[in-house]
């Protein structure tokens, strides 16, 4: 099997291009996606019968404050939707796209080349698996080699028989706690990674130790980490010294909730108090001031119904 030889080149849905012709790129996103893994029925009846419900102007704002409460708003598999909310993007300068949806995720080679073809955006297909309540029931069997053969192929090959071929080990998942099995899953990416040189896209544990520890897993398993994106800076309320840590440990800080308006998500027994687009943007403008310009990624990263236009 040969490497990847793609120095400088992007591997998209549609095939390789020229680093060049990315143009501006939004990092992380959610084309097609299937969330349902968070999905918590709740205990009230009333809000149980909204749990069920679509997504509607009536139920909106019920849905915002607890994304995780509602099946519809956690599932988007629709691609005539999908090309619709994409058009803005391309319609405002924007030429690539980064879909993160993974295994277990609802990943769709084929939908999102036809999305791709549909807008003129480029789409860069994401790698390997989300977190552990999203695994397979066979996670326990397989090794962080089995992990890696897996990714191999879908960055050589293309997945299943599509031929389509992933261009990103990511959204990798990380829980509270950090289970063995993401770490597994950490030691594998680290592997296919070295085989690849392909990028790497982490969702962290939600918890300043867990993070750097995520990240600790990744180093002492030989992955590259200036090639290594975090994601969600703007979103796990991490502490300045930790996103500095970040930082100092080589790799990239993703502000990836722009445009969302959904301040505050019950999440890993926590309430998410993420930051306003004023507040993301006040925070990249101290690290560019201090000289990180060229490590800090942005995107929006759509994964709710709930705030799709
Ligand atoms: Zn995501």
């Amino acid at each position: 099997m040969a490497g990847l030889d793609l120095a400088g080149r992007v591997q998209t849905v549609l095939g390789t291009i020229d680093g060049e012709a990315l143009g501006l790129t939004s990092c992380h996103e959610h084309v097609l996606w299937d969330f349902l893994g968070y999905y918590k029925e709740p205990q009230d009846e009333s809000d149980r019968r909204r749990a069920h419900e679509p997504v509607t102007m009536e139920n909106l704002h019920w849905i915002r404050t607890r994304p995780g409460a509602n099946m519809d708003n956690l599932f988007q598999t629709d691609e005539a939707l999908a090309i619709k909310e994409l058009t803005p993007f391309k319609e405002a300068g924007g030429g690539t796209v980064v879909e993160m949806s993974n295994r277990g995720m609802a990943r769709d080679p084929s939908g999102l080349a036809r999305v791709s073809e549909a807008t003129g955006l480029n789409i860069v297909m994401g790698s390997g698996y989300y977190v552990a309540d999203s695994h397979p029931a066979d996670m326990d069997d397989k090794t962080g080699q089995d992990i890696a053969d897996e990714i191999v192929t879908d960055l050589l090959e293309g997945v299943g028989d599509t031929g389509i071929r992933a261009g990103i080990i990511g959204e990798i998942g990380c829980s509270v706690p950090f289970t063995e099995n993401e770490r597994k899953v950490m030691r594998g990416c680290a592997i296919a990674q070295r085989r690849t040189g392909a990028p790497l896209n982490v969702h962290p544990s939600v918890d300043d130790d867990l993070v750097l520890e995520n990240i600790r897993e990744l180093r002492e398993s030989g992955a590259d980490l200036t090639r290594v994106a975090i994601s969600h800076i703007d979103g796990f309320n991490f502490r300045t010294d930790t996103v500095r840590r970040i930082l100092e440990a080589g790799c990239y800080l993703e502000y990836d909730g722009f445009g969302q308006a959904v301040y505050h998500i019950p999440y890993a027994g926590k309430v998410l108090n993420r930051l306003s687009d004023m507040g993301r943007l006040e925070a990249i403008a101290e690290w560019i001031a201090e000289g990180y310009r060229d490590r800090i990624l942005m995107a929006q990263d759509y994964c709710f119904k709930c705030v799709l236009a």
